[in-house]
């Protein structure tokens, strides 16, 4: 399991891994995304409240993860990348994991200091016409402000301004303090530095990841 806060390069790591293990990367943004487009139950009920504006609710969540563990490519292993997000879904995972007779090998953390953070996250430019992101810090465009495949203009969504990031993390922060003491206190919990070269992250993410199996 890899937690960690908006920008702490988890998804990229989780991506590289999976492949690397032959393990299914199992994140929960996009299984929503394709459980709506595919319209599953679930993936109907979860349209209905996304449209109304309203949060996802846990049950659904966790619903959608219980339909993706029963998938066979699941039962060699698989990685969650930023699920759980509360400590109810914490909760509902451990009792999922034991009606399929599996376990969870290691949970990581990936600690990344806030001004970096903001940093990162504050850098994201779109562009206007065909959507592709760029960061000014980790993968700026050739030319300052314009897209590198069509030309469009970029501009910073208001949701990766600086205050908006600022306030995502604080909430973050707050839903993730008890999920790490729920998995600190069963021993599965390792942190890893987020911050540094990512092939040196990803050496550390092995070492852990192996060294709990
Ligand atoms: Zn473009």
């Amino acid at each position: 399991m890899f937690l960690g806060p908006p920008g702490a390069g988890k998804g990229t790591q989780a991506r590289q891994l999976a492949r690397e293990w032959g393990v299914p990367q199992i994140a929960t943004g996009d299984m929503l995304r394709e459980a709506v487009a595919a319209g599953t139950p679930l993936g109907r009920q979860a349209k209905r409240i996304m449209d109304e504006g309203a949060l996802v609710p846990d049950d659904v969540i966790v619903g959608l993860i219980a339909e993706r563990l029963r998938q066979p490519d699941a039962t060699a292993g698989f990685i969650l990348d930023g699920f759980p997000r509360t400590l109810g879904q914490a909760e509902a995972l451990d009792r999922l994991l034991k009606e399929l007779g599996q376990k969870l090998d290691a949970v990581l953390y990936f600690e990344v200091a806030e001004p970096e953070l903001v940093r990162r996250l504050s850098g994201r430019r779109l562009c206007r016409q065909c959507q592709s992101a760029f960061n000014v810090v980790s993968a700026p465009p050739q030319r300052e402000g314009v897209c590198d495949r069509c030309g469009g203009q970029l501009y910073q969504r208001d949701d990766d301004s600086e205050a908006t990031v600022r306030n995502r993390l604080q909430v973050y922060e707050r839903q993730t303090t008890p999920l790490l003491d729920h998995y600190r206190d069963r021993g599965l919990l390792s942190a890893i530095d987020g911050e540094g070269p990512i092939d040196t992250i990803r050496d550390t993410i092995r070492r852990a990841a192996t060294g709990a199996r």
